[in-house]
């Protein structure tokens, strides 16, 4: 459920699904993919109980996958400009970003200065992760070995997936193999939800 924004095909306008369209304030580029509504954000942290939120993703070109919430459509999309700022143009009069890994594997970095996330980022040669049958860099697959260090693997030395039973991948479908997961109130909020990954 995407809508383009797009200055040619439909102008600004967002759609918000039940809440109506909202015309956006800032002239994204086009081609900017955004999905917006309210949805529910699991929280692991116990402390810190799950919540509805409105919520606005977007995903510009130059930039990695952004999210904002607010109580409005324009709080959301102003969340998602001031992170789309940072993005392409760092903070401080800096023209680009100084990348950090933050302990991800695959690729992904953080900027030191600005904090946008960004993906493919670091080589495995950069991280140090080398394949363990073949000794690319990979930043594709790890496992946990005996030991409880990381053994990494690249996409040709990565074992196929191991065929799901019928039964399997109907639970895996339906969720019932995960009972920690959430079930939400009504479709635009299950296309919201999402899992916190991180403190923000
Ligand atoms: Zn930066
Ligand atoms: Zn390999």
């Amino acid at each position: 459920m995407k809508a383009i924004i797009s200055g040619k095909d439909i102008g600004t306008t967002i759609s918000f699904r039940s809440l109506g369209s909202y015309e956006a304030k800032h002239p994204w580029p086009e081609e900017t993919v955004v999905s917006a509504g309210r949805g529910v954000v699991f929280s692991r942290n116990p402390e810190k109980p799950n919540y509805t939120t409105l919520f606005m993703e977007v995903y510009p070109p130059g930039a990695a996958f952004i999210r904002g919430e607010g109580e409005t459509p324009e709080a959301c999309e102003e969340s998602c400009w001031q992170q789309y700022q940072r993005a392409i143009h760092c903070v401080d009069g800096r023209t680009s970003h100084e990348w950090e890994p933050r302990g991800y594997m695959n690729g992904a970095g953080f900027c030191k200065h600005c904090n946008t996330f960004g993906t493919r980022i670091f080589t495995g040669e950069q991280l140090g992760q080398f394949c363990h049958d073949c000794g690319v860099g990979t930043t594709h697959n790890w496992e946990t070995g005996p030991d409880g260090s990381s053994v990494f693997l690249c996409a040709a030395h990565t074992a196929p997936m191991t065929a799901l039973s019928p039964e399997e991948l109907l639970a895996q479908l339906t969720g019932k193999q995960d009972p920690a997961r959430g079930v939400c109130e009504d479709e635009a909020a299950q296309e919201g939800a999402r899992h916190e990954d991180h403190d923000q």
